[in-house]
């Protein structure tokens, strides 16, 4: 009875943060802790949520630059997102919005802008247009906030602390495919967790313990423009244009989702040469890209435990 009670599998599907998602905890305190870890994701969404009028970040994209009243995990995810922008040398840039919007990327009415109206646009870009001070955030007017390439890692995190403080050991949370994990499988071995490839296969399969496992990719949300281009919603900040680094699936691997989900969009706009120099001299997260001319790259960190599809 231990043993079965130990091992067994609760799970629970939604959706939220424009995603399906999954949560899965292991032992006799799993279905409570699905509970609260789900209400804790339906917080952040609702907090986050760029489309949503009432959240955070939509009053204050709203807010013509005035100052905002914010809570806790948006002053603390932005304060993130603007060390990210840095450390990364701006690829990661959470003030792309009105530039996505242009693309229609934010509706379904997809459109390739010009290269003036995307020049217009991306005077509102750019992180000194945000100023945080304490609990309130203020935009320049005209610029706007998008947490949307870090949010669902933060969830993930926030997601496994709640289980793991209602007593779970053993976890995973799969929000859109990012794969994240708490303690090792019930069995005791290590999570096998798959890295998917453009094409619906899969690049390989990592062996992790805690973990997560954080992929950007171009194949996910994109269009064929009129000139039979594809193009995706993950942007060079330099150009505001979809980023054409050569990479076209980059995961980060490491200890934080809310890092690998900010440096797998990075990843993806630095291209592979400046990923390998950033992690050779900074070092994690982990890295698997995949590129255009089907190249496999791979941060010496996974290579003895990241088994490459054959
Ligand atoms: P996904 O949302 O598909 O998991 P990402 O985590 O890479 O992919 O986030 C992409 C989203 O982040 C876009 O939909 C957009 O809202 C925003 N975004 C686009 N380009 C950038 C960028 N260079 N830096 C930060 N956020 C970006
Ligand atoms: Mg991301
Ligand atoms: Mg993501």
């Amino acid at each position: 009875w231990n043993q079965f009670a130990k091992t067994r599998k609760h799970s629970v599907s939604f959706y939220a943060m424009d995603t399906p998602i999954t949560l899965t905890a292991y032992g006799p305190r799993g279905k409570r802790a699905l509970s609260l870890a789900r209400a804790r994701v339906k917080q952040i969404e609702s907090e986050l949520s760029v489309t949503d009028p009432c959240s955070d970040v939509g009053r204050l994209n709203a807010a013509g630059g005035a100052p905002v009243p914010v809570g806790e995990d948006t002053t603390t995810l932005t304060a993130f997102a603007l060390r990210m922008n840095t450390l990364t040398g701006g690829a990661f840039d959470p003030t792309l919005y009105p530039v996505l919007r242009a693309w229609g990327f934010t509706t379904e009415e997809r459109r390739v802008p010009s290269d003036g109206e995307l020049a217009k646009l991306l005077r509102f870009a750019g992180a000194e247009h945000v100023h945080l001070d304490g609990r309130m955030l203020r935009l320049d007017e005209g610029s706007m906030l998008d947490l949307g390439a870090v949010g669902k890692g933060f969830a993930g995190d926030e997601a496994l602390a709640v289980m793991a403080a209602a007593g779970v050991e053993s976890a995973l949370v799969n929000l859109g495919g990012n794969v994240q994990t708490l303690g090792l499988r019930p069995d005791g071995q290590r999570w096998r967790i798959g890295v998917k490839s453009p094409d619906g296969g899969l690049i390989g399969v990592l062996r992790a313990e805690a973990e997560a496992v954080v992929t950007s990719g171009g194949y996910e949300r994109f269009f064929t423009g009129p000139d039979g281009r594809i193009y995706w919603h993950i942007l060079d900040p330099r150009t505001g244009a979809p980023a054409r680094s050569g990479v076209i699936s980059a995961t980060a691997v490491g200890s934080e989702g809310k890092i690998c989900d900010a440096m797998s969009t990075a990843f993806f706009v630095m291209g592979a040469e400046k990923t390998a120099a950033f992690w050779k001299e900074r070092g994690g997260p982990g890295f698997v890209l995949l590129t255009e001319d089907g190249e496999l790259w791979i941060s010496e960190d996974l290579n003895a435990r990241f088994a490459v599809d054959p």
